[in-house]
């Protein structure tokens, strides 16, 4: 039976180590280091990299599992690594590498999940599961109902964010509602976030890790080298040990449990919220039966639901009050948004009543 357990706790559970394996040297300073530095639960190290371009880095393959291994032992710490299909995970368990992850781009391939869920039937190992590159829920809680099928008994998840197109702040889109959602889906999931893959640079990675922190994710899994400017992948978003100790001593802690408090003030706050909830979708609800009447209106006189410049000029009203609302004009865009979807929908009922 494993001895490593995914559980809640107080503490964020912490995963940390290189990017990729290099080179036995490497994975034994970065280990060491780390020991010296920080407290943390798992070493990683990736072995088989799955990169974007077939020239870059790709792992060094089966003969950095005892490396890794190695590097544990000597600082008498658990390991964890990537598997893609199911020779890795034959290799992972030989080699005696106590925690596995699947990465993001396997978590996209239901076909890659399900052999690497047959490959693991019958043998009791953690598995984190990446949240896929694509910002689909459903496909990451398929992959977690593939391992959860073979019997895999712990189970969690990482989030990792999503790939985009265009260039932005962060190397990854976090889109952070989708977490939460799988939270929802999988009521006491075990969530850690990847904040080195999400901002894709050092100077970012705190930001993010702060943020997984307060929306009370459970762990996190932050890439460290002893050398990051000399590392093979991902140099840009690695920290040193030094480094990681730094940011876990800035890192600020808060608790999801009110029950020590003395609650009355924030009962009172969280009852005047839930009177506005109530308000605002009472005022919503009219909203919608008045779109209705539009609806009958428009069918008699053969009008289309949609008048693109009547819309325009709604959400611009909106958006010109930004300042007084205190809102930011994505998050009214947003709203206005989904309220009008919700409106095409009314009307459209109506519209197409026989
Ligand atoms: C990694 O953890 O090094 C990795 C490749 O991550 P992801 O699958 O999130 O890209
Ligand atoms: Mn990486």
């Amino acid at each position: 039976m494993s001895s490593i357990r995914l559980k809640k706790s107080d503490k964020p559970f912490v995963i940390t180590g290189p990017c990729s394996a290099e080179t036995e040297e490497q994975m034994m300073l970065t280990a060491k280091q780390l020991h010296e530095h920080v407290n943390f639960n798992l070493l990683r190290a990736g072995i088989w990299k799955p990169r974007t371009r077939p020239d870059s880095f790709a792992g060094v393959g089966e003969m950095g599992l005892s490396w890794l291994v190695e590097a544990g032992k000597s600082i008498g710490k658990p390991t964890a690594t990537e598997v893609a299909n199911s020779k890795h995970v034959e290799a992972v368990l030989k080699a005696g590498v106590d925690v596995m992850w699947i990465g993001a781009r396997t978590t996209a391939n239901p076909f890659a999940v399900q052999e690497i869920a047959d490959a693991l039937k019958g043998v009791d190992v953690p598995v984190l599961i990446k949240n896929p590159i694509n910002p689909d829920l459903d496909l990451w809680i398929g992959a977690f109902e593939r391992l959860d099928n073979a019997g895999v008994k712990q189970l969690g998840a990482i989030h990792r964010g999503f790939s985009v197109y265009k260039p932005i702040h962060y190397r990854n889109i976090p889109s952070w509602e989708i977490p939460i959602r799988l939270t929802e889906k999988i009521p006491g999931v075990f969530l850690i976030n990847d904040p080195s893959h999400i901002a894709g640079k050092s100077d970012f990675v705190k930001e993010v890790a702060q943020k997984a922190m307060d929306l009370n994710f459970d762990g996190l899994m932050i890439e460290a080298h002893c050398k990051p400017d000399d590392a093979w992948s991902d140099k840009d978003q690695q920290l040193t040990p030094a480094q990681l100790a730094q940011l876990f001593l800035a890192l600020i802690l808060r608790s999801a449990d009110v029950s020590v408090l003395n609650q009355d003030s924030i009962h009172l706050i969280r009852e005047k919220i839930a009177e506005l909830d109530d308000q605002m979708f009472e005022i919503v609800s009219s909203r919608m039966r008045l779109c209705e009447d539009l609806g009958v209106y428009k069918r008699e006189h053969n009008l289309t639901i949609l008048q693109p410049e009547h819309w325009r000029n709604t959400l611009a009203k909106r958006i010109e009050k930004k300042e007084g609302y205190q809102l930011s004009e994505d998050f009214i865009q947003k709203l206005m948004d989904a309220i009008h979807q919700e409106s095409i929908q009314h009307q459209m009922n109506v519209m197409n009543r026989e």
